[in-house]
């Protein structure tokens, strides 16, 4: 019997999930027997005082077990499908091997479809358990915080190792930007036996993972202990170089099959108000990113850092950038926090016309947030706010800004007569999403834009308007989520593959 299902899942005629649900089964009860509870972060008395992970690494590997054992294993895993994970994981299976206590395999299947685990199970805003089925009445499953234990627990046991490359195909591939799209469309091909060379700016490699989301969130160790497995599996990475300005596409088509661009969508969008000028505004990467490379270039010593170190802020803009800022600016001992939403505080429970298995659009507590609550006794966020002019010294220096209350009217921006207020502040951080990739790249290899001003390449496809020259991640599909990037890193890697074998000669 074991055998005739065997092949009927080898011939695809079943999938090996359906094969396994009938033999395997977690806990059955687990939902009913055990709460959801997921593994505490550091205290924030004690986080705020340092860069170091909000999250633990030691795993109570009997807590994660529960917790796995909560997955119904349910017929149709929506955790999975279209609203849940973008890479597909295969996470009641995973789970199930964790309650079973086979944590080699379950890192097995993890890898099976998502590349880098490490950084989806620490930073992946898990869309997975916004449609969990066992969410519809019940806490949904702890999905995220149970990726990054078996990860972590990989790691610990010694069982990632690099991919050893039987064959080398004699085919070249360059990638352009070295974030998390291009890092998996790298890993792919190179296991295709492909020779990748990644071409990064930056003089560190892993593009917002290194430089944007901020040690506290995602350790630079983690980074860089996959780009060295990536490296010993074959990869070659070179740094400082800037495509399209110290070396043209026309250059790298003489030596690669093959170019991808992933370099991400890079251009902030800005404030064009009043006295934009003044000292003291800066783009929220501007800051980010000098805070980590000023960390770990020399642990802040040269104080080459924006600092927030007594200062009133106000970060403009939300999501996971501003979070960061605020995070960011807490250890640098800023005096007072706010950060400005131009929408509305949104609910508590899910609106009806936001039913599951949709991402929960509801007020959450990220944790940026709770540090700032419990070192300023109140959230940051201010609602409703739109700014209208900033405030210049005499000496240049910003001093602060003014705002007026919002509100949006079918569709439209209204502004409330008598709501205006100013706010004093000596650091104001941009932090209002990003527009799309600059264009000096696009220019150089004259591929065709899209309405936005992305790369224009269809989903699924990722080939540019130019022959051989591919993209995917960010500066094709606009900002976007890391879990994002690397299903688009691995979609390249596997068309540009399908072109590799079928045309592609040097
Ligand atoms: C502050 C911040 C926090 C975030 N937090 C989260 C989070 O918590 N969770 C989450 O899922 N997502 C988060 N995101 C979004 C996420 O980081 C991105 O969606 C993801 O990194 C995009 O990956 P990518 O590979 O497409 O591009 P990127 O990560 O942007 O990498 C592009 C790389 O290309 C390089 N590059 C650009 N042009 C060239 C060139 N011409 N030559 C050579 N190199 C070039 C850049 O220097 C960069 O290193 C955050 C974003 C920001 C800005
Ligand atoms: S990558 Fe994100 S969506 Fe996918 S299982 Fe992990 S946390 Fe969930």
């Amino acid at each position: 019997m074991h055998y005739f299902l065997g092949v009927l899942s080898r011939t695809g005629l079943m999938q090996w999930s359906l094969f396994e649900c009938l033999f395997v089964m977690g806990k059955v009860t687990g939902f009913k027997e055990f709460d959801r509870k997921t593994e505490a972060y550091r205290p924030v008395d004690l986080r705020i005082k340092d860069y170091g992970e909000i999250f633990t690494t030691h795993h109570d590997v009997a807590h994660i077990q529960e917790q796995g054992a909560r997955c119904m294993d349910c017929g149709v895993p929506f955790c999975q499908s279209e609203n849940g994970c973008p890479v597909d994981n295969l996470i009641p299976e995973w789970n199930d091997l964790i309650y079973h206590n086979k944590w080699q395999e379950a890192l097995i299947r993890l890898h099976k479809t998502n590349n880098f685990p490490e950084f989806t199970g620490r930073v992946c805003p898990a869309p997975c358990e916004g449609s969990c089925v066992l969410g519809m009445n019940n806490p949904a499953v702890t999905i995220k915080n149970i990726e990054q234990a078996i990860v972590d627990k990989g790691f610990k046991e010694g069982w990632i190792q690099p991919y050893q490359v039987k064959h080398r195909t004699g085919k070249k591939v360059a990638v352009i930007g070295s974030g998390p799209a291009g890092l998996a469309a790298a890993d792919e091909l190179n296991k295709c036996g492909h020779s990748v060379v990644v071409f990064e700016r930056d003089d560190r490699i892993g593009g917002l993972l290194m430089y944007g989301i901020p040690n506290m969130k995602l350790d630079k160790d983690v980074v860089e202990r996959r780009v060295n497995l990536l490296k010993s599996s074959g990869v070659e990475f070179i740094t400082n170089v800037d495509v399209g300005k110290d070396l043209t596409t026309a250059q790298l088509q003489k030596d690669f099959n093959v170019l991808i661009f992933t370099t991400g969508a890079t251009q902030a969008r800005d404030l064009p108000v009043d006295n934009r000028d003044a000292h003291g505004i800066h783009l929220a990467m501007e800051y980010l990113t000098k805070n980590t490379k000023s960390l770990l270039d020399v642990g802040h010593a040269d104080n080459s850092q924006l600092s927030a170190k007594g200062k009133d802020v106000i970060v403009i803009g939300g999501g996971d950038t501003g979070t960061d800022c605020i995070g960011t600016a807490l250890r640098q001992g800023a005096k007072s926090i706010v950060n400005f939403e131009l929408m509305g505080k949104p609910p508590v429970e899910r609106a009806e016309s936001n039913p599951w298995p949709l991402w929960p659009l509801i007020y959450r507590l990220d944790y940026g947030h709770s540090e700032a609550v419990e070192v300023f006794g109140q959230d940051p966020r201010q609602y409703h706010l739109m700014t209208k002019s900033f405030i210049k010294g005499a000496d240049g220096k910003v001093v602060g800004l003014s705002t007026i209350n919002v509100d949006f009217k079918e569709g439209q921006l209204i502004e409330i007569k008598g709501s205006e207020k100013t706010w004093d502040a000596q650091l104001i951080l941009l932090s209002m999403g990003f527009v799309s990739p600059e264009h000096y790249l696009s220019n150089d290899a004259n591929i065709t834009l899209g309405e936005r001003g992305n790369y224009q390449a269809d989903y699924g496809k990722y080939a540019t308007s130019q022959k051989g020259i591919f993209t995917a991640g960010d500066c094709r599909r606009g900002q976007s989520l890391v879990v994002w990037a690397i299903n688009e890193g691995r979609g390249v890697a596997d068309q540009v593959n399908r072109y590799l074998e079928t045309f592609a000669s040097l």
